[in-house]
């Protein structure tokens, strides 16, 4: 498929691009400056959506007030039959679906399809799935406990699995009995607008489900101020969720964080080497390394980094860097034009710090010369304590550290600010799972093992506090209440 094609289907596949979504209706938004959404392939505008200002989230939380006990009333397995109705009507309409992410964010036409789309259609699906058996009562002694819908939910989301992100949230606080009121990232909002286009398809009711585009301190601080909104789902950097929890301690709602990472792939002793560089490289480059559980450092034992290095260099070449649509790119551009910056500046400081180039550089691909494309880059000798080994660079950078012994590398691996994700490979699994188990963080794969989409996702330390997907991410969207009989 050719570019401009696939601008044109991106301008067709959402018709409401000028509105907010509010009770069920879409509501135009007049006068206001629109946001551009520009293509990071091209650097051109592609689509423009509104900039929302507080009055409209006021009139979106009023809209998800007035559904929330009608929805909260309504039996599970209707609420369920909804969702699973979604998922049918996304499934159906992946290929435009996917076209549009692409677009708005850059990643290759068939990632698009298989996870940007395809993981949301799992997601709906499972909570349609979860709700036909999940208990919402149990008895303790003399008590009944039963699990309420918090209220409603104010969901703020980030550009890098843009409607993953969403129906992460919006699912499950929908199948919760919630309403919802979505801010979608201003840099990828376009998949959101398809959502809400099929939840009005599949005819949810009016106010359950509400989108409000705009800026993060504009529209995102009043969800997160709303004295009306009973909890925030938020999704994205460290620092824009600080500043999320400390304007919703006012109103002392429940805050559920998803966070960045730096997450640490240990490669014991005792690893196939090949397999395991394998595996870690493309843990690292998914999504062209924005992604926020991406294993960005390879911890190596010190004996063996060379041999780590010369692997890592005949890998490189099976990650070309191109258009989202040619069928031959694994990594696309970084979505927009400071990520290219904060990237390209990370990797010229790793090397001013004193790290091994190993493959790639801060110098644009060879051929793509618009566009925010940069080299996957491979460092190594990278020390512990400096900045590329430290803080989240958020695009296709790996950092090789070498370690004297697996207390070291434990080490290593803990000691950043964040704990979101990580793996451990080893020829031994128990020992690989004794390792995974001293691992400060929320998600270890061990030897590869494959992501769940029932599991729950969620960091320690500074990458957050809530826990999305399957049956936790439901419970993170109930009160619980104890009724002594
Ligand atoms: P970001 O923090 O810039 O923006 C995320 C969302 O927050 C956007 O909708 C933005 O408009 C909004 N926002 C920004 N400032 C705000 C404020 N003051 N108040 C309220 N809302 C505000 O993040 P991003 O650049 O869109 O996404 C990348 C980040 O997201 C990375 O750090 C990545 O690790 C993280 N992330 C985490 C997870 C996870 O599940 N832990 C998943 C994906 C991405």
């Amino acid at each position: 498929m050719e570019q401009s094609d696939l601008a044109d289907q991106a301008e067709a596949a959402v018709q409401h691009k000028d509105s907010f979504f509010i009770g069920g209706t879409w509501v135009p938004a007049t006068g206001r400056a629109p946001i551009p959404v520009i293509d990071p392939s091209t650097e051109e505008q592609v689509a423009s959506v509104p900039a929302g200002e507080p009055a409209d989230v006021d009139a979106a939380v009023s809209a998800a007030r007035q559904a929330f006990a009608g929805w909260a009333a309504l039996p599970a397995d209707e609420r369920g039959r909804l969702l699973g109705a979604a998922a049918d009507v996304l499934e159906a309409r992946t290929d435009e679906v996917a076209g549009l992410i692409s677009r708005e964010m850059g990643t290759p036409l068939a990632f698009s399809k298989a996870v940007q789309v395809g993981n949301p259609v799992r997601v709906l699906r499972s909570y349609a799935e979860l709700l036909a058996t999940y208990p919402f009562e149990e008895q303790i002694a003399n008590s009944l406990i039963v699990k309420e819908p918090i209220g409603v939910v104010g969901a703020i989301t980030p550009w890098n699995y843009p409607l993953h992100q969403v129906v992460a949230k919006v699912a499950a606080a929908l199948a919760a009995g919630c309403t919802v009121v979505l801010k979608p990232s201003e840099v990828a909002p376009l998949s959101a607008y398809a959502l809400a286009e099929i939840f009005e398809q599949v005819c949810l009711p009016a106010g359950v489900f509400n989108l409000v585009t705009g800026l993060g301190p504009v529209v995102g601080e009043r969800i997160a101020a709303h004295p009306d909104v009973d909890m925030v789902s938020f999704t994205g950097s460290t620092q824009a969720g600080k500043r999320v929890m400390a304007v919703a301690a006012g109103t002392v709602k429940k805050v559920a964080l998803e966070l960045g990472g730096k997450s640490a792939f240990v490669i014991l002793d005792d690893a196939d080497l090949g397999k395991a560089v394998k595996v870690g490289l493309a843990n690292c480059f998914i999504n062209g390394g924005q992604t926020c559980t991406a294993w960005t450092r390879m911890l190596v034992p010190a004996d063996k980094q060379d041999e780590v290095i010369e692997l890592v260099r005949a890998a490189a070449g099976k990650y070309p860097v191109g258009p989202p649509t040619d069928e031959g790119t694994r990594i696309g551009p970084l979505a927009n034009a400071n990520q290219y910056k904060r990237v390209v500046g990370y990797i010229e400081q790793a090397l001013a710090d004193g790290a091994t180039l190993v493959t790639g550089g801060p110098s644009r691909p060879e051929g793509l010369d618009k566009g925010y494309y940069v080299q996957p880059t491979v460092l190594a000798d990278v020390r512990p304590g400096s900045r590329v080994e430290q803080e989240e660079v958020f695009g296709p950078v790996l950092a090789i550290i070498p370690y004297a012994d697996e207390d070291e590398a434990i080490a290593i691996a803990n000691g950043t600010p964040y704990g979101l994700a990580g793996g451990v490979f080893s020829g031994d699994q128990e020992r690989a799972v004794r390792v995974a188990r001293r691992m400060r963080t929320g998600m270890v794969d061990v030897n590869g093992g494959r992501f769940n989409p029932l599991a729950p996702f969620g960091g320690y330390k500074q990458s957050g506090n809530g826990r999305e997907l399957g049956e936790y991410g439901l419970e993170e969207f109930l009160e619980v209440k104890s009724l002594q009989l």
